[in-house]
This record gives C-alpha cells, structure tokens and sequence, in this order.
C-alpha cells in the first residue's frame, strides 16, 4: 500500500513532533507554490506498507481567513490525501474540535489523534476516547507524539481508514433561518454542478455564508449568475438574522458548531476531576436546566405554562374575530338576495376563511411562545434532554428537531419538519423520523382541536392541548419504534447536536419571527384555503336537488301555511323579531324552518360531496363519523386547514334552523345529536394520525421515494382509523 496522509491540526498541537516521531531522518522540507509556508514532507514504512506523510500548516479553521488556512485547505482539497490525521490537543479540546468538526464537514476521511494526554492528565482532564470516536464517526487514538505513544495504534487506525470508502460530508445543522438559506443554495449549486467537482454543495453554501474570500472569487470566475444569485440569498439571510437575532451569519455557524462540540462533550466525554471553575454562563445555566432530575422536570413546567398562557391569553381576541366573522355573515344574509352566490358566499368563503382566521390570535400566541423558547437557546436544550428516550424508539437526538418543527409543541409544519430530517446521517433513523413527524400537531390541526375542545372541554382547554400534545408524541414514538422493529430494521447511531449559547430573545426577533410564521398561516388561508373551500363548496352544492323535490318542499311548506289560520300567518310576516310569538306562529315558524333545514340536508346529501361521504359511512361509522364528518376529512387530505371550515359549511348548509346556522361552529357541534365527547375524542386521534396533507407528502417523496410518501397515507390513514374505531367502539361499550 502506498498513500498520501496529510497531518492537520491547530498551532500547537504537537504536528511537528508527531511528524518527527513518525518519519525520523526521512523527511525534507520544500515550499507550497507561490507563498513562503513551509511544506515537510515524509516516509513513514509500517509493515512494509509506504506512506507519505505531508505536515499541513498549523490551523484554527479552514475558512479562508489566513495563508495558512488556504494552503491546508487547497492541500486537501486539490492533492485528495488518502486520509487525514488530525492533531487533537487533549488539553484543550474544545478549541481543537472546531478544525474537526469542518474537516469532517468537508467530508475527507479523516482520523483523530489525541495529542498530549499527558498535560490532560496532569490537569485531571480524563478523556473518554471511544466514546467520542463513537460520536465523531471517525477513529480517536490517544497518543503522546513527543514520547512517541501510540504511534502505532494510530498508523494502524490509519490503514483502516484508508481501507474504508470515502465518507459522508458531516451536516451540522444551522439553525432554523440559516438552515433553509443552506438547504436552497444547496439544491441551488447540486444543479448547476456548481464548484462541486471540489466541494461538497452544502459546504459551498456554508463558505457563501461565511463571506470566504477565495470561494467568492472562484465562484464568480467559474460561472457568476450563479455566484450573485448565491451572494444574494447570504445578504438576504444576512439582513434577516441582523434584524431578528442581531448578530450574522459567520457568528452564528460558529456558535453552532462550538454548540455541536459543547453537546458532543456534555454527554460525559470529558471528565474533570478538579473544577476549574470556568464553566461559562451557558454552562452554568445549563447545569440547572439539563440537569439530569430537575432538567426534565423544568422542561414539562415550562411546555405547560405555555398551553396555559395560550390558550388564556388568547381567549378574548379569539372571541372577538368570531364575533366579527359572525357579523360579516349576519350582514350578508340579510343584505343578499337568496341564490347561489349568497350561499357561495356565506357557506364558501366567509364560514370557510372564517373557520381558519379566527383562530389567528391563538396560533400568534402559539408562535410568540415558540419563538421565545427558540430564539433564547431553550428549544435545542429540550431535544437535548428528549434524546435519551428517543433512542430507546430507535431514533435519534436529532428527530426531536424534525418534531418540535413539525409542531412537537403545537404550531409547526410537517414540512419544514421533514425538512429537519437531513441532519439524521442514518437513512433508517431518517426514514422513521419523517414518516412519523407528521403526527406532530401542525398549525393545521391546531384549530381543529381548539374547535372540538372548545365544543366538548370547555373547561379545561390548556390541559386537554397538553393531554392531545403528549397522546400525539406518544404514537409518533410507538410508531416509530414499530417501523424500526419492521420495515426500517436496524441499529441506532450515536446522539450530537448544537447546543448553541444561550441568549436573551430581542423583542424585535421574537416579533418578527412570530409575525412572518402567522403571516405563512394567514397567507395560506387567503390562498390555497380559500381556493379548496370554494372547491369543496362547490362539491356540496353540486349536484343541486332535482327541481321536482324542491318543489315537494316548498309544496309542504306551503300547505303548511294553508292549515293555519290566517291571524297566525299574519302575526308571522308583520313579526320582526323583536316581540315574542303567540304559541300558534311560533310552532308554524319552528315547523317551517324544520322543513327548510329538512332540504338543505337533503341537498348536501345529494351533492357530490355528499354522495363521497356517505358511502364512506359504512366505514366511518365504525368510529363515529358520519357522512358531513367524511367530507370535512377529506377535504384535510388536502390541507388540514380545511376541515375546520368544512365542518362548518357542512353544518351550515345542513343546519336546521337559521338561528343555528348563524351560531359558531363550536356550539352547532354541541347542539347535533351525532356528536358527543366520545365522537370528539374520535375525530381528534383520527385527524392527528390520519395521512399528511399534500404538500408534506410532496415532500417525503422528495426527501425520499414516492414508495415511502405513498406509505405514509396508507400507513398513517390505517392507523388513525384503527386508533379512532378502538376509542369508540371501547367507549361506546363503556357506556359513555
Ligand atoms: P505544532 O505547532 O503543531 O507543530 O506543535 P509542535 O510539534 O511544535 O509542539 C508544540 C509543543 O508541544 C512543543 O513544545 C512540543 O514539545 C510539545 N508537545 C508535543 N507533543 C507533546 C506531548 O505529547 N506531550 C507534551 N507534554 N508535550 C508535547
Ligand atoms: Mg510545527
């Protein structure tokens, strides 16, 4: 065997003394072309194998900031070493793992020599290496380069490496506002093959971010549409974490590879037998806070103090846009001559926008609290803690991230969420990660459960949104399990995540954040919303009931009127509503709004909706739903939004009496006799596990195969139904 072994490592490290120890006499010294940095080179012959050992110049990074820095990454990067050995000082590892942490993001096989474990020692630092190799993914050898231990176990390691294919770049994820700049450029530089015959893409992007002189410019000379369009998206990003975090993009990649190193040491790699006292503010906070007993406690204190400054905060301002979309409504109705386009727009638009902006001010809430806990640092603390029962569901550290985005809190998106699941380098544990966050609860769903419980709880609504968060984590964590346990089989890899510093939220981020992710909600009502309502709307006007029945309707109404007498029809039509009835009139007028109701259901049922949901009802009916319930979960498939203002089209058009029709949503569920508590508890599983919505399978099939996005509808539907039916029919059993 003959290869090529660079030798990289901060100032300090021990380079030279580990490349003496190793090529002794058979070394010489030349120059790299161009600048005046020394390149040594040497022979190193182990079990008659030859390797050429070549001392890089001493870095602490390999961003492009010094001579140095080009050099050893040039080196690396254009001369392809068969491996790497980078020099680690033990004395101070943290620093030292911020060079490792981007060799391995550069994804060049790499080997870690754990230099001077004798000045470690010496201060009572005592390094758990097999653990942290384990972590790294990348052998770690304990060595003393000037007494020359462990020279052989590292040229052994070596070998090993060099046997082995070359590795996946490693992915440290960025944060939410800088990880979806990265994921685009990336998808960006992937296509136009841009500077990807040296780099990997996402690595360009980061060098794009972090303002690297010599990729700028080689960029713009191998093809400058792309490079501005890869200079802008960093400025855009670039004002916008300004503005929401005060800080920039090179900080921040930093801070979140040092929170990756500090998460990765936390996890007892490093144990320090005096304390020196030198625990940062971070740290310090963070012996509380992820404190192995009250960490966990704190966590379930503070989650919970959200739902309940949610959901009482937001009470009133919710209250007041249903009183204005009922106002809107009432207006209309009166106002507009009866037809199609009234019932277009009073069923279509305004109860079915209605259903989805009035809950507005709770997801803003939602957000504002997500964004606090995101912005001070907290959020990556929470998945920190979570890990280790993840692992016992065969996932990983990093599936909590693809969660809490996907609503793990409430008030997150699948997509993004299964997004998230990049980061997971074990394609079993990402399969299971992104198949399952979709049972998270979504901005989406979150109305739908604020509806039902608002209808059936209404005096416990923050802890039945805790009892719904915790049932949903519960079945995403079985699920998984059971698709590790079958059709994604195998063994859990190791945990890191960045654990960036902690910070005080500015009241600007958090309102920025919270107003740009409401802004996403309330766009999405004005669009897409707004175009399947009208859709779903036009699906249960159509086909319209035969003119023959509506007249036998009016013929009855009619007649109706003829058996009464004529003081009471005549106390009904100069009734303006504001004096009570005589008895007679008011049971003609209850009558007569019995048999109107008595057509609209008639005309729902016979609109193509209709037909779709009630020859479902042999089914559904296993687990409460009936046939205006099935449109309503339909119309979800294609956006969970939906079934808010489904249900309330569906129950409007279906109302028996116009008093009702004008009521909310809430109180026309409470007043059908279909619906009880148990038909709610029914419908809340079902909507939580039930298929993604259309966008989010898009992007499992993205993210994997349209075999795994097609499974994720039966799967998850199967399961929700299954779930929905036991619940039911065990509760109807029960007697409730
Ligand atoms: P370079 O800058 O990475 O080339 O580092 P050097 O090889 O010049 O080493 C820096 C200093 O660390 C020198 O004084 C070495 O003698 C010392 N050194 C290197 N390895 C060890 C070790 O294993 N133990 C101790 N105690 N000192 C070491
Ligand atoms: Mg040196």
């Amino acid at each position: 065997m003959n290869i090529c072994v660079a030798l990289g490592g901060n100032p300090n490290a021990g380079k030279t003394t580990l490349f003496n120890a190793l090529t002794g006499s058979r070394q010489h010294v030349g120059n790299y072309p161009g600048v005046t940095v020394d390149r040594k080179e040497g022979r190193y012959v182990q079990n008659g194998h030859d390797i050429h050992i070549v001392d890089l110049p001493g870095t602490y990074s390999l961003t492009a900031y010094s001579v140095e820095e080009v050099v050893a990454r040039d080196f690396l990067v254009n001369e392809c070493p068969r491996v790497t050995i980078n020099i680690v000082d033990a004395s101070n590892l943290e620093r030292n793992l911020y060079l490792t942490i981007q060799l391995l993001e550069l994804g060049i096989p790499i080997c870690v020599a754990l230099n001077m474990i004798d000045v470690a020692r010496s201060r009572g630092i005592e390094i758990d290496h097999q653990k942290l190799s384990r972590l790294l993914g990348v052998p770690v050898v304990p060595i003393m380069a000037r007494s020359g231990f462990g020279k052989q176990a590292l040229m052994a390691a070596v070998e090993r490496v060099a046997q082995q294919p070359l590795p996946q770049p490693l992915r440290v994820s960025y944060g939410r506002d800088l990880e979806t700049t990265i994921q685009s450029m990336e998808q960006v530089i992937t296509k136009h093959g841009f500077l990807t015959d040296l780099y990997p893409a996402r690595w360009i992007a980061l060098k794009y971010l972090e303002n690297d002189a010599q990729i700028l410019e080689k960029g713009r000379a191998t093809e400058a549409r792309i490079a501005d369009q890869l200079v802008a998206e960093t400025q855009k990003v670039g004002a916008h974490i300004e503005e929401t975090l005060e800080t920039y993009p090179e900080a921040m990649i930093a801070d979140h590879r040092y929170g990756f190193i500090s998460s990765m040491l936390k996890q007892g790699i490093v144990k320090e037998r005096f304390d020196k006292n030198r625990l940062f503010l971070s740290d310090r906070i963070d012996k509380v806070l992820v404190n192995r007993f009250a960490g966990p406690l704190i966590m379930f204190l503070v989650l919970f103090g959200l739902y309940q400054l949610v959901f009482t905060y937001s009470e009133v301002p919710v209250g007041w846009c249903e009183t204005v979309f009922e106002w809107l409504s009432d207006v209309v109705s009166t106002q507009m001559p009866d037809g199609l386009l009234k019932s277009l727009i009073v069923s279509g638009v305004i109860d079915g926008v209605g259903g989805v902006l009035g809950f507005v001010p709770l997801i803003m809430f939602m957000f504002l609290g997500i964004a606090v806990l995101e912005d001070s640092g907290y959020l990556a603390r929470v998945a920190f803690m979570l890990d280790r029962i993840f692992q016992i569901f065969g996932l990983h550290g990093s599936s909590v991230m693809a969660y809490i985005v996907s609503g793990g809190i409430a008030g997150g998106c699948a997509v993004p969420g299964v997004m998230a699941t990049r980061t997971l380098r074990s394609p079993k544990e990402r399969i299971a990660t992104l198949l399952t966050a979709p049972f998270m609860n979504c901005g989406a769903k979150l109305p739908v459960f604020a509806l039902l419980i608002a209808a059936f709880f209404p005096n416990s609504q923050a802890r039945m949104m805790f009892l719904i968060t915790l049932i949903s984590w519960s079945g995403a964590l079985l699920a998984a399990k059971f698709l590790r346990l079958t059709v994604v089989k195998g063994p859990s890899t190791p945990f890191v995540m960045e654990l960036p510093p902690y910070r005080l939220p500015t009241f600007r981020g958090l309102m920025i954040h919270t107003w740009e992710r409401t802004w996403q909600y309330v766009k999405k009502a004005g669009t897409v919303i707004l175009g399947i309502s009208i859709l779903l709307w036009a699906a249960m006007t159509f086909p319209r009931l035969p003119a023959a029945q509506v007249a036998q309707y009016a013929a009855d109404r009619d007649h109706m009127v003829a058996q009464a007498s004529p003081a009471i029809t005549d106390e009904l039509a100069r009734w303006t509503g504001d004096t009570p009835l005589s008895a007679g009139a008011a049971r003609l007028k209850r009558e007569l709004t019995a048999s109107r109701g008595r057509q609209s259901a008639a005309a729902l049922r016979y609109s193509l909706a209709g037909r779709i949901g009630g020859g479902l009802e042999v089914v559904s009916r296993w687990a409460g739903f009936d046939w205006r319930t099935n449109i309503a979960l339909l119309g979800g498939f294609a956006a969970k939004e939906v079934i808010v203002s489904t249900l309330g089209t569906a129950y409007s058009l279906g109302a028996a009496n116009d008093d009702d029709a004008q009521a909310s949503i809430a109180s026309r569920l409470t007043a059908e006799p279909g619906w009880r508590v148990l038909t709610a508890w029914s419908m809340i599983v079902f909507v939580m596990f039930y298929a993604p919505c259309f966008v989010t399978i898009v992007s499992i099939v993205r993210e994997s195969s349209w075999r795994w996005g097609l499974f994720s509808v039966i799967f998850n539907t199967s399961l929700a139904f299954c779930v929905s039916v036991g619940i039911y029919q065990v509760g109807s059993l029960l007697g409730y």
